[in-house]
């Protein structure tokens, strides 16, 4: 018998395939492999990019724009919303609508084509992370964004347009629904029991261990009780941090390391599949909070959202979260 269940945070309920469940070898494989040619964010073609918003750079060359750089954030060529302009909302009556105002970058994560966030260093990883933090701190002094979201597309499946890894942010004039779901799910659930909703499920999962997929000092990785996707991975910090920008120095590093180590999971358990994956962060006017927790979450694609979820907002997931975790804590470097 199938079991619906329903997400503790957003209240959003999911169908989960119990009896005919599907294990990795049984998903369709859309190839990430990478294939080369002509590449705007390769070493040498500074030039094909917008200029650049920051770079990381060895002692070496300061000049921007220029060759020897170790990670590059652009803006987006043909950004989603625009950044020069005011804020303002025209709508009149029933129809609102605002200037598309916002910011739309690219963190080039690495100079060399061919690497993905398991074939990189951990450093280089590390500096992923770091530079969603300087690009968060320097963002969120504009006064017209309420939110910014971090996302990372690999493969064409999972909409990448460009094969050399990269991440995106956006800045938004507004919080985005999704956002708004779970952070006025986590307030409810801090109004009745005064405790942080995902901290109560870090220790339940770490109490259960059946969800668990790997942990570090700093974070926890773990299948989700009412996942929407199969192998739906989340990564949360330990200890209680409303927003990602928060971090101390060294969580960045664990953070690095568990990220790599549950794509390098993925990847070995579906073959390089495609994803996206996504930081959940504290909206910017409400940066300090006990009772939203940030994270990361990655959805292998893997399946195809379809006439059923569009019409219901529910989710059919053909592999078991206590499965997935299970595949996946297996797999030994
Ligand atoms: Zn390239
Ligand atoms: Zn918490
Ligand atoms: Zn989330």
């Amino acid at each position: 018998m199938p079991e619906v269940r329903k997400d503790p945070i957003t209240g959003g309920w999911v169908i989960i395939s119990t009896d005919r469940s599907r294990r990795p070898t049984d998903f369709y494989r859309g190839s990430t492999t990478k294939t080369g040619g002509y590449c705007p964010f390769c070493n040498g073609n500074e030039d094909k990019t917008p200029h650049e918003i920051l770079a990381y750079r060895e002692n070496g060359s300061q000049t921007p724009d220029s060759e020897g750089w170790l990670l590059r954030v652009v803006p987006n060529k043909f950004p989603a919303l625009q950044i020069e302009g005011e804020m303002g909302r025209v709508g009149e009556g029933l129809y609102d609508k605002m200037n598309g105002i916002g910011a739309h970058e690219i963190i080039i994560e690495t100079p060399h084509h061919d690497r993905t966030i398991p074939t990189m260093t951990d450093t280089e990883v590390e500096s992923m992370f770091w530079a969603y933090r300087d690009r968060l701190i320097d963002l969120k002094r504009d006064k017209r964004f309420r939110y910014i979201l971090i996302f990372k597309n690999h493969g064409e499946a999972a909409g990448a347009s460009v094969e050399h890894s990269h991440s995106q942010l956006i800045a938004l004039p507004i919080v985005p629904s999704k956002v708004r779901e779970e952070v006025e799910g986590a307030k409810r659930y801090y109004g009745l029991k005064e405790r942080c909703i995902y901290c109560d499920i870090i220790r339940q999962e770490l109490d259960d261990n059946v969800r668990v997929i790997t942990e570090n000092p700093d974070f926890v990785a773990v299948a989700p009780y009412a996942p929407r996707f199969p192998f739906e991975t989340w990564i949360l910090p330990k200890h209680h941090e409303s927003s990602y920008e928060e971090s101390l120095r060294l969580e960045y590093k664990n953070l690095a390391r568990i990220t790599k180590d549950i794509l390098s999971r993925l990847d070995k358990a579906l073959e390089n599949p495609p994803y996206n994956m996504i930081v959940h962060t504290s909206p910017i006017a409400e940066v300090h909070n006990d009772y939203y927790h940030w994270h990361i979450e990655i959805m292998p694609t893997l399946t195809k959202v379809a006439g059923f979820e569009w019409g219901t907002g529910f989710y059919i997931n053909p592999t078991p979260p206590e499965e997935a975790a299970k595949f996946l804590r297996e797999i030994v470097e």
